[in-house]
C-alpha cells in the first residue's frame, strides 16, 4: 500500500496527523512517537523493516487494509538511527509534545530533529574525525563552498572557479559525508558526487530566515560567501532545530595559506589511511597521532590535509616541538594533564545544543581542572598562546554535580547537597520517611510476630508490607492490614500509615526530580555563556596536544628539525620513509634527495621493487611533515616551502568512472601540468606505461621537457624507459639517479640505495621469479631476452634541445632520400624489433651522410 494512494479522508485522526508530518519530511524516515515506541508507516516501515531487520506488522487506520507498520522501543532508538544514517538515510524524530496523561484527545506531535549523516551531534560520532555538512552553491560563474562541523561549531567557507574537475577534487578531498546544493546547480555535479563518490547529496532551496546567527557571517564582505553560508545555515537549522549558538564565526579559507594537494595525493601518500585496507593503521596520521585528546587527533588530521605555507608559523611550531623535547619533564606533566582533558569542543557543542547529560558536565569539570596546570606549563615553555582557566565554572560544577550522577536527567540524583536549600530540605524529608519505613518494618515484625515480614516498594503498587504465604494466617484484622496484591508465594498489604508516608516520600521524590532537573538546566545556562571562550581554549589545547605528539614522535623515531630556505634548493640527507621504516622487518636504507637551485628534475631509473616509488613518496611525506610543523625523518633537511604537490604513483584509482586507466593517468598528468608552479612538487611514477612503449616513452619525454622548460617545478620522475636517461645531456636542470641492484651468480639483491647516474637494466624477469612464476616460464623469458639483447643495439632517444623551442624552419619537411626508404616499408607488417632496427639504420645513415 502506497502512502500517496490512500484516501486521506478515511484515515483515523492519528494517521492524518502522521500524514501531515510526513508530507513535510518526505525525504526522511519518520520515527513517529506512539507511547513507548517510535513507529514507522507505509514505505518507511517497509524500508526500515528491511534495513533494520524488524518485523513488519500493520495498523488499523480506517482503511480497508492495515497500514504497513514497524516499530522500535523509544529507549533503544539510537543504535537504529546509527544504522539508518550509515546506510545513507535521514531520520526525522517526531515526538509527543504533550503529556498523554494530561491531554484530552489527540496529543500534539512534531519533528524535533532531523538526524542526517553530516549534522550529527550525539556522542556516538567518531571522536577522531570531524563530521562535516557541506554546501556547494553554484553561481553559474563560480562555486561557493561552505561547511560546518555542527558537533564542534567550526564553520568554513571559500570560493572556487567554475571548473567541475577542480570542484570535485576539492570536495572529495575534504571527505564530506553529506552535501547540500542549491536547486540551480549543474546536475552533472550532483550525479558525479552521488554515483562516483557515494556522497549523500540533497538539493535544497531554503535560506536561513532569521538574523539570530548573523554573527557567523557579519565580518564577511563577499556577498557570494554570505549567500553560501545562509544556504548552509538554513539547512542546519531546519534539521537540528535546537539552539546552535555554538556555531562559530566563519573562517574564510585562503588557498595561498595552505600547501594544496588533491585526493589522489592524499591516497597515494597514505596520509590518513592506507591504499590497501583503507584503514588508519600504517598511515602517516597513525604514525604521528600520539595525541592525548580527540580534539588533538582531529586537529592533526586537518593539519595533515592542510599543511601550512607560512614560514613564521612553521618556525613557531618547530620551536615549541624543540623546547618540549628538551624540557621532557614538563612535557610529561603536560601529557598527564592532557590525558584528563575530554573532548571539550564537542562537550561545548552539546551544552549549547542541549543534548547533554550529567556525565558531560563531569567531563567538562575534569577537563577544566587541568587548565591551571597546563597554563603554568606552557608559560614555562614560552608557548605564545594564553589559556583561560574558567575557575568560576569549575567551582560551580564542583559544588553541584554528583560524581555518580546517572545518564538520564529524569531520575534525579544529579545535584550535590549544600547547593540548594529547598532541594536539601526535600531530600531530608525523603530520607526521614525512608528511615521511618525501616523502623516500621522492625516494629511490625515485633507487633505481629511474623519473622519474615518485609516492607518493600515497587513502581506500580508503591510501598507495601509483604508476608509469605506460609505466615499469612498470622495476619490479624486488628493490625489494619489491607490486602493489595497476591503473588505465588506471598501476599502484599498496605496500612493507612504506610500510605501516608508513601505520599510524603513520593511527593518529595517527584519534587526532587523536577527541582534537580531545573537546577541542572540553570547550571547549563550559566555555562552556555562561556561557549565562545571555551571553544577558543579547545583550539589552543588541540594545537598544544598536536605539538606534544610531534615532539614525542620526533624523539622516538629520531626526526630532525628542518631548515626552511628561501632559495629553491632541496637537500634531504639520509631521508627515510617514516612509516615504511617502522613497519618493515629489515633495516631501512636511508637515501639523500638533493636538488639544488639549478636542479629541478630527478629522473629515477632502476629495477622494479628497487624502491623508486618509496623514494618519491618519502620526499613528499618529508615536505608535508615539515609544512605541518613536525620534525622530519632525515639526518638533516633543508627545503623551500612548497605551494602544491601533485602525484601520479602506483595503480590508478578509477577516479572518474568509465575511463581507462591510461586516460585517468593522462588526466592526472594534465592536472599537474596545468596547475603546478615553480614552487610545486611533482611525483610521476612510470608515467606513460599504460600505453604502447613508443607512445608512452614519447609522452614521458614530452612531459619532462615541458616541466623542464615551462613549469620548473621540483619533479621526481621514475621510469623504465632507460632511453630517457639521455635527456640529461640536453635538459640542464635534469639529473639522472638510479636505484642500484647487485647481481651475483645470477642472483639479484636490491640494495635500495639511490645513486647518481643511470642504470640500463630492468631485472623484470628476476622480479617475476620472485613472484614464483613457473620455472619453465622464467627460463623461456631469459631465452627470449637473450635473443632480443643480441639483436638489439642501444636505442637512442629523439632529443632536441627542446621540443618546445623548435623553430618553424626546423620542422619544415625537406626533400630527403630517406623518405624513399620509409615509403617502402609497411610498419604494420614489422615486429617492434624490426622497426627499431630499421629506425636505427636510418639514423646511422643520416649520421654518415653528415
Ligand atoms: P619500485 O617503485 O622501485 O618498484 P618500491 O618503492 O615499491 O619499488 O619498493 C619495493 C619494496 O622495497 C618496498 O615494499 C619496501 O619494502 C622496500 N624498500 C623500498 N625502499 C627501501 C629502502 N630505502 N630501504 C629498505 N627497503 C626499501
Amino acid at each position: 500500500m502506497k502512502r500517496s494512494e490512500v484516501d486521506r479522508n478515511k484515515l483515523s485522526p492519528m494517521m492524518q496527523q502522521y500524514m501531515d508530518i510526513k508530507d513535510k519530511y518526505d525525504d526522511c524516515i519518520v520515527f513517529f512517537r506512539l507511547g513507548d515506541f517510535y513507529e514507522m508507516f507505509f514505505e518507511d516501515a517497509i524500508t526500515a523493516s528491511r534495513v533494520l531487520e524488524l518485523t513488519l506488522t500493520g495498523k488499523q487506520a480506517g482503511l480497508d487494509e492495515r497500514v504497513p507498520m514497524c516499530g522500535i522501543p523509544h529507549h533503544a532508538y539510537s543504535s537504529y538511527i546509527d544504522e539508518l544514517i550509515d546506510k545513507g538515510y535521514k531520520v526525522a524524530i517526531c515526538e509527543q509534545l504533550e503529556d498523554p496523561k494530561l491531554t484530552k484527545g489527540m496529543v500534539k506531535r512534531d519533528v524535533i530533529q532531523v538526524v542526517t549523516k553530516g549534522t550529527r551531534i550525539d556522542s556516538n560520532i567518531d571522536s577522531k574525525n570531524n563530521n562535516y555538512i557541506a554546501n556547494i552553491y553554484d553561481f553559474d560563474y563560480c562555486y561557493g563552498i561552505s561547511y560546518a562541523d555542527v558537533s564542534t561549531g567550526e564553520v568554513y567557507a571559500t570560493l572556487l572557479d567554475e571548473d567541475i574537475d577542480k570542484l570535485l577534487h576539492e570536495v572529495v578531498k575534504k571527505g564530506f559525508p553529506e552535501i547540500i546544493v542549491n536547486d540551480t546547480i549543474n546536475r552533472e555535479i550532483v550525479e558525479k558526487l552521488r554515483s562516483s563518490y557515494h556522497i549523500l547529496v540533497s538539493i535544497e532551496k531554503n535560506m536561513i530566515d532569521t538574523d539570530d546567527y548573523s554573527y557567523i557571517y557579519e565580518n564577511i564582505e563577499d556577498e557570494k560567501i554570505i549567500v553560501t553560508l545562509k544556504h548552509l545555515l538554513g539547512y542546519i537549522i531546519d534539521t537540528k532545530k535546537g539552539d546552535l549558538h555554538h556555531l562559530q564565526a566563519c573562517q574564510i579559507l585562503k588557498s595561498s595559506t595552505y600547501l594544496k594537494f588533491d585526493i589522489n595525493t592524499t591516497k597515494n601518500l597514505e596520509l590518513i589511511e592506507t591504499i590497501r585496507t583503507r584503514e588508519r593503521q600504517y598511515s602517516l596520521l597513525w604514525l604521528l597521532d600520539k595525541c592525548k585528546t580527540a580534539m588533538g587527533s582531529r586537529f592533526l588530521k586537518n593539519t595533515i590535509l592542510n599543511p601550512l605555507t607560512d614560514k613564521n608559523e612553521l618556525e613557531r611550531r618547530y620551536d615549541f616541538v624543540s623546547i618540549l623535547s628538551t624540557e621532557f619533564i614538563l612535557r610529561d606533566d603536560l601529557i598527564k594533564s592532557l590525558d584528563n582533558v575530554y573532548d571539550l569542543e564537542r562537550l561545548v557543542g552539546r551544552i549549547s545544543y542541549g543534548n547533554l547529560n550529567a556525565k558531560d558536565l563531569l567531563q567538562l569539570k575534569s577537563s577544566l581542572k587541568e587548565l591551571p596546570t597546563i597554563k603554568k606549563i606552557i608559560e614555562e615553555l614560552h608557548f605564545d598562546k594564553d589559556i583561560e582557566t574558567f575557575d568560576e565554572i569549575y567551582s560551580l560544577l564542583d559544588r553541584t554535580i554528583l560524581e555518580d550522577a546517572p545518564f538520564t536527567l529524569h531520575e534525579g540524583h544529579l545535584i550535590k547537597e549544600g547547593y540548594n536549600k529547598e532541594l536539601d530540605e526535600l531530600k531530608s524529608i525523603r530520607s526521614g520517611s525512608r528511615d521511618f519505613i525501616l523502623e516500621m518494618e522492625k516494629d511490625e515484625k515485633e507487633r505481629t510476630g511474623i519473622k519474615n515480614l518485609k516492607v518493600g516498594y515497587n513502581k506500580v503498587f508503591g510501598y507495601y508490607i509483604e508476608v509469605s504465604k506460609g505466615q499469612c494466617n498470622l495476619v490479624k484484622d486488628e493490625y489494619g492490614y489491607e490486602r493489595k496484591q497476591t503473588l505465588a508465594n506471598c501476599e502484599r498489604f498496605v496500612t493507612p500509615l504506610l500510605k501516608e508516608k508513601e505520599n510524603i516520600i513520593l511527593g518529595a521524590e517527584e519534587k526532587i526530580i523536577s527541582l534537580e532537573y531545573k537546577l541542572f538546566m540553570d547550571i547549563r545556562e550559566v555555562i552556555k555563556r562561556y561557549v565562545s571562550p571555551l571553544q577558543k581554549v579547545s583550539k589552543v589545547l588541540s594545537e598544544i596536544d598536536m605539538l606534544q605528539a610531534f615532539s614525542i614522535v620526533s624523539d622516538t623515531y629520531k626526526f630532525t628539525r628542518p631548515e626552511i630556505t628561501n632559495d629553491k634548493s632541496l637537500k634531504l640527507i639520509e631521508c627515510r620513509h617514516p612509516v615504511v621504516e617502522q613497519v618493515m622487518k629489515d633495516k631501512y636504507i636511508p637515501n639523500d634527495i638533493v636538488m639544488d637551485k639549478t636542479t629541478n628534475i630527478l629522473l629515477i631509473t632502476g629495477p622494479n621493487m628497487a624502491g623508486k616509488s618509496t623514494y618519491m613518496r618519502q620526499c613528499a611525506i618529508t615536505i608535508i611533515m615539515a609544512q605541518i610543523g613536525c620534525f622530519v625523518p632525515c639526518k638533516s633537511a633543508t627545503l623551500p616551502i612548497f605551494d602544491q604537490i601533485f602525484t601520479r604513483i602506483g595503480a590508478s584509482d578509477d577516479l572518474v568512472s568509465g575511463e581507462s586507466t591510461f586516460m585517468v593517468e593522462m588526466r592526472e598528468a594534465n592536472y599537474a601540468i596545468q596547475e603546478a608552479t615553480e614552487n610545486s612538487l611533482i611525483l610521476f611514477d612510470e608515467l606513460g606505461r599504460g600505453t604502447a612503449t613508443y607512445d608512452g616513452m614519447s609522452l614521458a619525454q614530452a612531459i619532462l621537457e615541458y616541466i623542464h622548460d615551462k613549469i620548473k617545478a621540483k619533479t621526481l620522475f621514475s621510469t623504465h624507459y632507460h632511453e630517457l636517461t639521455f635527456l640529461e645531456k640536453d635538459l640542464k636542470q635534469l639529473k639522472n639517479v638510479h636505484v642500484s641492484a647487485l647481481e651475483e651468480n645470477g642472483h639479484v639483491t636490491f640494495l635500495h640505495k639511490v645513486k647518481p647516474g643511470a642504470i640500463d637494466k630492468s631485472y623484470g624477469i628476476h622480479v617475476a621469479s620472485l613472484a614464483n612464476l613457473p620455472k619453465s616460464l622464467i627460463d623461456r623469458a631469459e631465452e627470449v631476452l637473450n635473443v632480443y639483447e643480441k639483436k638489439s643495439i642501444k636505442k637512442e632517444v629523439f632529443t632536441q634541445t627542446s621540443l618546445f623551442e623548435l623553430n618553424e624552419e626546423e620542422i619544415v619537411n625537406k626533400e630527403n632520400p630517406i623518405e624513399e626508404k620509409i615509403k617502402e616499408i609497411n610498419p604494420l607488417e614489422m615486429t617492434p624489433m624490426e622497426a627499431i632496427n630499421f629506425l636505427y639504420n636510418l639514423k646511422k645513415e643520416i649520421k654518415e651522410r653528415k
